[in-house]
């Protein structure tokens, strides 16, 4: 059955074992949410995550910083959670995560050293398929705890998006550079990205690239979580 129609006749039930949900607890139990790989320590996670990046970018990871909450298991629950969440149309579970993550890092992050909360962007086609971009949920969900503002108009994907006409020669080569693009002239210095899974880090680097390239002076990298060598 599809997913979506199965949720919306069953939407109190877990996703990842589908049992019945309590009612504090939304889209995934709290057995299955225990059950994820999760970092015990915040420091660790995000030195795991600057490793693991710089491992297949030497030299050219220029994150300040990086964060982490989970390890990603393929086949494990925390795929089958984000599966729901990217397919299935459960978006505030996005948010839900975004809150856990904000809550984990806000010791390690204190707000005022970051300016805004920048999600990594889909292709404009995948969103219009998707209907939302669940890095921007994640986003949403960490901003309620930092009280700063996402922006999803610093930071574009996709060749041609922005249309050349009438941008200025800087904002034109910026607008064919690579898969992101920076449209405004103005960028906040302390940027911190945000995704829901890192494998490579081959979109992470290139977005941060993008964003210092379009003016950020610093950009760090938040995570849901790192997928697993397997
Ligand atoms: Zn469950």
């Amino acid at each position: 059955m599809n997913g979506r129609f199965f949720h919306f006749l069953f939407p109190e039930v877990c996703i990842v074992c589908g049992k019945l949900l309590m009612p504090s607890e939304y889209g995934c139990c709290s057995v299955c949410r225990n059950s994820f790989d999760a970092f015990s320590d915040c420091a660790v996670a995000g030195y795991t995550l600057m490793h693991s990046i710089e491992s297949h970018f030497k030299g050219k990871c220029s994150f300040e910083r990086a964060y982490c909450r989970y390890v990603f298991h393929r086949h494990g629950p925390l795929q089958k959670a984000l599966h729901a969440m990217k397919y299935e149309g459960m978006y505030n579970l996005g948010v839900a995560f975004g809150r856990e993550l904000g809550a984990w890092l806000i010791d390690a992050v204190p707000p005022e050293s970051i300016d805004c909360l920048v999600p990594v962007p889909l292709h404009r086609l995948k969103h219009v398929e998707r209907s939302f971009n669940q890095a921007e949920k994640i986003a949403l969900g960490m901003a309620e705890t930092f009280q700063k503002p996402v922006r999803t108009d610093l930071l574009l994907r996709g060749r041609f998006t922005v249309s050349q006409t009438g941008l200025q020669v800087t904002a034109r080569k910026r607008n064919l550079d690579g898969a992101f693009q920076t449209p405004l002239p103005d960028m906040p210095g302390r940027v911190l990205l945000v995704d829901d899974v890192v494998t490579t880090g081959a979109t992470v680097v290139a977005a941060a690239e993008a964003l210092k390239r379009g003016g950020a002076a610093s950009v760090s990298v938040a995570a849901l979580a790192l997928s697993a060598k397997e």
